[in-house]
């Protein structure tokens, strides 16, 4: 699908399921514009020869950071480095990181920001002065208490060392800048694996909802990177069957189950899922088909479309990436009576464990793994029954309550503070 159609799609989407809970909560107009308008959004170029050996051309690589809303903390989230990436998905992005943290009751607002590059095509040397040069130009909107990226496509804990580093060389050492960062460097335990795990906590409770016990559930997952291999982890280590993975090559699948175990050694070896042993190849169209009891896509935003909408015979969809179904197809799946597990809620595990990162690292404290997944575990689990609860009191849909939920906080952020 052309890149430009996804962007307009993620905005529009965005917009769309907003709209539907600010009718739902009878928002008044300058409030929704209010709600609506970014804080602040920076621009960036970028100039670098990609090449070492500098008889390459010099090219200029755009780079953009979304401040949506603060009024209930500091801006935070995730900086993405992927070809497509614009001002208008970045936009998107950001706003649905205010609904994030408000969901799940952080003290943070929303943010995202990233750079329009292809990173296949660097060298490491390359990577690392392309952030730094992105950060020294973004450090006066950065802040520990002003604005706190973390890893999302294409980046990940080296490259927030290398933030950590440029940002520390005029404010001293400060590890609280980014989360998502190394161990080394004031990372948190458990930080690497929370947004998979968090996704895999989320999928046993519908599980369990639907009366299928996990052990028993058959999943599909679309896109093998940080999040999809830790929620098929999690979910493998859960009992759960993973039937069918995917990267951007395309995807394997066993009616049996995948060792996904073995598939993280392959990929870490060959870097793609393609040949794994004891798998058969399909394409990312057949991955989405599959009958299964859990769909979840991992990868990128609009994988779920008008277009693709009528061939998901998942019983349940979760999802794991950010904006992954359209709002003509969340449409089409409710219809269907195919529940949808709404981003804000199924991948918040990411922004939580950054929150305690952050924390362990004002504190110059940091906690054992057990208690940081436990905490998360427990959060999110509370935060899905508080949205489920509210679904069936106001008769609608997860989405619809979780965005319920988000706003008013929002809202009542800004009335208490009088932007
Ligand atoms: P990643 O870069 O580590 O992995 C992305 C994966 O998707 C890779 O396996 C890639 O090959 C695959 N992919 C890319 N394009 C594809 C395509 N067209 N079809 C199929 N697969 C494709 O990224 P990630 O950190 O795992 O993030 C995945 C999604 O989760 C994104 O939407 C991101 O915004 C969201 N998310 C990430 C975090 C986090 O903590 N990393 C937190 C919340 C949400």
């Amino acid at each position: 699908m052309p890149v430009e159609r996804k962007h307009c799609q993620c905005q529009d989407t965005q917009f769309h399921f907003l709209t539907r809970a600010f009718e739902s909560l009878q928002l008044e107009a300058a409030q929704r514009e209010l709600l609506l308008s970014p804080f602040r959004e920076t621009t960036v170029s970028i100039p670098l020869r990609p090449n070492r050996n500098d008889d390459s051309e010099l090219q200029t690589f755009m780079g953009y950071r979304v401040q949506h809303n603060h009024a209930r903390g500091p801006f935070k989230g995730g900086l993405r480095f992927h070809p497509s990436v614009n001002l208008g998905e970045i936009r998107a992005l950001a706003q649905l990181m205010t609904w994030k943290t408000a969901l799940v009751d952080i003290p943070f607002g929303g943010a995202k920001g990233g750079i329009a590059v292809d990173t296949t095509q660097l060298d490491r040397h390359a990577l690392e002065i392309l952030t730094k040069r992105f950060t020294q130009k973004m450090v006066p909107v950065f802040g520990v208490h002003e604005d706190i990226p973390a890893p999302d496509i294409g980046t990940n804990p080296q490259v927030m060392a290398w933030i950590l580093e440029e940002y520390s060389k005029t404010h001293g050492y400060t590890p609280a800048i980014v989360t998502g960062k190394p161990i080394e460097l004031g990372g948190s335990a458990g930080r690497l694996e929370a947004t998979g795990y968090g996704v895999a906590c989320i999928t046993r409770e519908v599980a369990s909802e639907m009366s299928l016990p996990i052990k028993q559930a058959r999943v599909v997952i679309q896109g093998f990177g940080n999040v999809g291999s830790h929620a098929a982890l999690s979910l493998s280590r859960m009992g759960a069957r993973i039937i069918a993975l995917s990267d951007y090559r395309g995807g394997v699948y066993a009616e049996s189950g995948i060792d996904v175990s073995a598939a993280v050694r392959h990929v870490a070896e060959t870097e793609w899922l393609e040949g794994l042993p004891e798998t058969e190849a399909i394409s990312n169209a057949e991955l989405l088909a599959l009958p299964c009891d859990f769909l979840i896509p991992a990868a990128l935003e609009a994988t779920i479309d008008c277009d693709n909408a009528d061939t998901i015979k998942a019983k349940a969809v979760i999802e794991a990436a950010n904006i992954p179904v359209t709002h003509l197809a969340d449409t089409a799946l409710r219809d269907r009576g195919i529940a949808v597990v709404p981003d804000l809620l199924a991948n918040a595990g990411g922004v939580l464990t950054s929150y305690y990162e952050w924390v362990q690292n004002l504190q110059e404290f940091p906690w054992d793994y057990e208690t940081i997944l436990q905490r998360l575990e427990t959060r999110l689990l509370s935060v899905y029954e508080q949205v489920r609860d509210l679904a069936s009191s106001r008769q609608v849909d997860l989405r619809t309550a979780a965005y319920e939920l988000a706003i008013g906080r929002v809202a009542r952020a800004i009335a208490l503070r009088g932007f």
